[in-house]
């Protein structure tokens, strides 16, 4: 039987919520797929804190880090908002990005055709919309130094942030977009801003050199990122693949999201760099949400977003695509079938709970 790790961090809010109907799609894989996946779980964010004082434990980071994928809920919450900056619940995710250096965030966008009304766009411009954004997480005008606030006197402050980008980062995360774009529609487009930043300049020189040495099969475009966030509103579906840097990347995935609906239908993978002997990346799913206090405990929380998150840790971590494939129509069955949590249901139209909308994707998967 095959041999699958999953690290389940379900963390606060409606995290555990959503969680619980992954865990069940797994207990079904297991039982009656031998899918053979062996789970074990941690602590994360707020929880974390009050266990132990730190956002992650040690032993779950170590936990994480020997998994084949961690499986993330989200964290977060009032009871939290006082604690010191370093150990406040976002620094557990911060910290797994960095030490599992997730340099690659994908941020799919698909409207379900049963959805395509509730976009802020006509439906027209949505409909059976399938796109992938890839944002480079862990470069870039986040992280560059110098980061300060210099105070210049006479009541003058300076602040700056530094955009870095090295060849080798540029080469990794285009590499992750070609890959991905031969087992879609073999488009990619990258976008920066090379008409005023030097990082734009290196950025594009770097994925076009990449392209012509490694992946010429694919059809590359460029796009200043601007006029990229206008194209993905004006009309998304030209695009297949798109890649680009933190910042951008960071902006053009929220609007992307705004193209397909509700927050709780989005799901994100990150990934790291393919391993040397074995070839497999680590990796973390996540829902885009975030823990929903408003709504935490009440039943109400949609755990689309999670379980497609799951669909993905099936599609890039273990090569499951006939599964995946199958996850994301039962959930696209259940929509087709008007089956609605709150936050996707029309005004006043019939609603479930997390439970039965998990219940719902389990039957028709
Ligand atoms: P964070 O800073 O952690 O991203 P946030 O407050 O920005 O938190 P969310 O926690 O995602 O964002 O919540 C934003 C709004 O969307 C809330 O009103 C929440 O109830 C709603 N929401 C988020 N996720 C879901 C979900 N899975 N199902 C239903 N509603 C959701
Ligand atoms: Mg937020």
């Amino acid at each position: 039987m095959a041999h699958r790790t999953l690290f389940l961090l379900p963390g606060d809010g409606i995290g555990p919520e959503a969680m619980n109907e992954v865990r069940k799609l797994i207990t079904y894989m297991n039982d009656e797929l031998g899918a053979g996946f062996e789970t074990d779980e941690g602590m994360v964010g707020g929880c974390a804190y009050d266990a132990h004082g730190a956002a992650i434990s040690e032993a779950d980071m170590e936990k994480a880090t020997a998994a084949d994928a961690v499986l993330f809920g989200a964290v977060g919450g009032p009871k939290w908002d006082s604690v010191p900056y370093d150990v406040r619940p976002e620094a557990g995710l911060l910290r797994l990005r960095k030490d599992l250096e997730l340099f690659a965030n994908l941020r799919p966008a698909i409207c379900y055709p049963a959805l395509a009304k509730s976009s802020s766009l006509k439906p027209e411009v949505v409909e059976g919309l399938d796109i992938l954004i890839i944002r480079e997480l862990t470069g870039g005008v986040y992280f560059g130094e110098p980061k300060e606030i210099i105070d210049l006197g006479n009541g003058q402050k300076r602040a700056i942030d530094t955009q870095v980008y090295d060849t080798y980062e540029i080469e990794r995360i285009a590499g992750v977009a070609f890959d991905l774009a031969r087992t879609r529609n073999n488009k990619v487009c990258s976008m920066e801003k090379r008409n005023v930043m030097k990082s734009g300049v290196l950025w594009n020189d770097v994925v076009t050199a990449y392209h012509k040495a490694h992946h010429s099969d694919v059809e590359l475009t460029h796009m200043l990122a601007d006029a990229g966030g206008m194209q993905l509103v004006r009309w998304p579906k030209q695009f297949d693949v798109i890649v680009t840097d933190n910042l951008f990347g960071d902006m053009l995935s929220d609007v992307a999201a705004m193209l397909t609906g509700s927050l709780g239908m989005l799901p994100s993978a990150s990934l790291g760099a393919p391993d040397g002997k074995t070839g497999k990346r680590k990796a973390l799913y996540e829902p885009v949400h975030g823990s929903a206090p408003d709504i935490a405990g009440q039943g109400k929380a949609n755990p689309i977003a999670m379980i497609a998150s799951f669909a993905m840790c099936l599609r890039y971590s273990f090569e499951m695509i006939a599964e995946a494939d199958r996850l994301e129509k039962a959930i696209a069955n259940v929509l087709d079938k008007g089956i609605r949590t709150p936050d996707i249901a029309e005004k006043g139209a019939p609603t479930v709970s997390t439970v039965e909308m998990g219940d719902a994707i389990l039957a028709e998967f």
